[in-house]
């Protein structure tokens, strides 16, 4: 496939701005694809070239060099080429416009195919060293020069990480059923598939090459991280065995980060939430599982929780996310201990044990796990009375957790990959109280702090996700629970992702004074959720108004363990809203 017929299918989805019609542009496009390029393409339009927990180098080619690419490409000066990216905001429609105007064009160039885009941009993401930059930069001026002016601006666009097309892994998952099925009935189908292995260009080749039949068959494997399943909430203990079904292992609930551990005899792979390799944080987590979980190979999932080596209590999260810091680790896993609560287990010797109900797999759980000070099950208990799922609760707050989870037993509970269904709810010391849970929102605007706060932000718009239409539309605006360490840390963090311009998935009818890439997720707290005139979360289902949150405040988590899609979504939002309201 030629590269031309994936950048005129960008610009047509750019211009675009209703979900269904981004969609069947996408699908036909997947149509045309030969089977064996459809890999390609998707990573193309992802903009990532392998999904995160393979490993492989990323592109992230930063502004100076991408300038110095198309300065040298249309053989104009560095500053020229800063002046025409000013004036229009980005440096894709810089390279196409300076492209239109540039000698060297045309003359002999090949079209640019899929693969040689592809495989050139992985060669520069692969190049490393000393002359790393050099060689970085003459691939790409090669490659600039071969693109016409439209091809320029996505290539362009992808190696800065601006491609920005608005099509978020769901919509692809829709694309690829309406191409190769005809309709997008089939999505759950090709969604499980990727829910169980992370890796939507494999679902995709197996959709192209062998159809539907194979995606169905796609099955767990160790080494390949499965889309975790999440927990819903409620707050009342009657409500939640009712959910359940009437009986319910009610585990405590720790507060640290969750991981997927992947055993091979002695190789430990460990993946987090968001599916990324995080083996070099956690070497004492490794050798706990490769000493004290007796099986030639496994998938088990548990929460890795920070604890002070003297008094033996469990330490804040925060503490545990010193963690990401890439350096010391060794002298990190002294200052930092961790202890594990296994909870579940997917695979065990061959088996998927993911299939079978909630109680089952916890005794093969209790079976493979040698129990010690570090590693060892979460404490749980099976009733089927909410007065002793109260009483469980009491005692998790009590020794310092932060609440309980109920998971149903009965013989449909089986493991979930990428789902947030009933058969796991959480209760938090927060919902009891009356108070509002904390919600998780993606940072995607801010506004320029006056007096005290100059210099930094004086306040932030926040959104939620919308899983419907893949946009992340704001919530609240806000200004309080900030500390001033806390709004420089904002300042450092959001620096990376400052844009020209409104991202196109983002929804607002205010007008900040910087955008973002939604990227950041923060942990808030607000006193309700009311209607509102100015956000737009849910106005289409609540039809007199979006939502928002009423007097939000920063709690001070950074959510790095969420990537923004794992943020509060409209739906949670609306669910909220309606249990306030008593009618839920
Ligand atoms: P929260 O902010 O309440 O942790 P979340 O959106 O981060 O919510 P959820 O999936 O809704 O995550 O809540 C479940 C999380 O709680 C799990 O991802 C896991 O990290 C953690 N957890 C702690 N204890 C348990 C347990 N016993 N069983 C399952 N998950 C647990």
């Amino acid at each position: 496939m030629l590269y031309q017929r994936l950048a005129e299918a960008y610009e047509k989805i750019e211009n675009t701005s209703g979900s269904l019609d981004k969609i069947a542009i996408l699908a036909e496009l997947l149509r045309e694809a030969e089977a064996s390029e459809i890999e390609k393409v998707i990573a193309l339009t992802l903009g990532k070239l392998f999904p995160d927990w393979k490993g492989e180098p990323e592109i992230g080619i930063a502004e100076k060099m991408a300038v110095q690419v198309v300065a040298q490409a249309a053989s104009v000066p560095d500053d020229e080429v800063k002046k025409v990216v000013k004036r229009l905001g980005d440096i894709g429609a810089a390279a196409e416009e300076l492209l239109k105007s540039s000698v060297q064009m045309t003359l002999l160039s090949e079209e640019l195919t899929v693969s040689r885009v592809f495989d050139t941009l992985y060669s520069v993401a692969r190049a490393s060293g000393s002359g790393s930059s050099k060689m970085k930069t003459s691939l790409l001026v090669g490659l600039l020069t071969e693109a016409q002016p439209l091809e320029a601006r996505y290539i362009m666009r992808t190696v800065t990480g601006s491609l920005r097309l608005g099509l978020g892994h769901m919509m692809i998952v829709d694309s690829l059923a309406l191409a190769f099925t005809g309709s997008r009935d089939n999505r759950s189908d090709i969604e499980h598939a990727f829910n169980l292995c992370s890796d939507l260009g494999y679902v995709a080749r197996l959709l192209a090459e062998e159809g539907i039949e194979a995606v169905r068959s796609v099955s767990i494997e160790v080494g390949r991280p499965i889309r975790m399943m999440a927990a819903k909430k409620l707050s009342s203990p009657e409500e939640i065995m009712e959910k359940v079904g009437g009986r319910a292992l009610v585990e405590y609930k720790y507060d640290g980060e969750r991981i997927q551990a992947h055993k091979k005899g002695d190789e430990i792979v460990l993946f987090s939430r968001r599916q990324e390799r995080i083996t070099d944080q956690y070497p004492d987590v490794v050798e706990y599982v490769r000493d004290h979980v007796r099986t030639g190979s496994c998938i088990i999932e548990g929460e890795v929780v920070a604890y002070d080596p003297g008094t033996g209590e469990t330490r804040p999260f925060q503490e545990l996310m010193r963690r990401r810091r890439k350096f010391d680790i060794e002298e990190m896993t002294k200052e930092v201990p961790v202890r594990v609560f296994l909870f579940d287990v997917l695979y065990a010797d061959g088996e998927d044990i993911s299939v079978r109900p909630m109680l089952d797999r916890r005794s093969v759980l209790e079976k493979i796990v040698d129990k010690c000070e570090d590693i060892g099950l979460t404490v749980g208990e099976v009733t089927d009375s909410a007065e002793r799922l109260r009483e469980i609760f009491m005692t998790a707050l009590d020794t310092g957790h932060e609440g309980i989870m109920a998971k149903a037993v009965h013989e449909g509970s089986r493991y979930q990959a990428g789902s947030r269904s009933w058969l796991w709810i959480k209760l938090k010391a927060s919902y009891s109280e009356g108070m509002m849970d904390t919600l998780d929102l993606v940072v995607v605007g801010a506004f320029h702090g006056r007096g005290k706060r100059t210099g930094v932000y004086g306040a932030i718009l926040a959104a939620v996700y919308d899983e419907d239409t893949d946009t992340f539309p704001t919530v609240c605006k806000i200004g309080t629970g900030f500390t001033d360490e806390m709004l420089e840390e904002f300042k450092r963090r959001l620096a990376d992702y400052v844009l020209d311009a409104r991202d196109p998935r983002v929804v607002s009818d205010l007008e900040a004074d910087v955008w973002f890439e939604p990227r950041l997720v923060v942990e808030v707290v607000g006193d309700e959720v009311t209607i509102s005139p100015t956000h737009p979360a849910g106005r289409e289902k609540i039809g007199t108004g979006g939502l928002a949150i009423r007097f939000p405040r920063f709690t001070g988590r950074f959510r790095d363990d969420k990537n923004p899609t794992q943020a509060t979504t409209v739906a949670d939002l609306i669910d909220l809203f309606e249990m306030q309201r008593g009618l839920r």
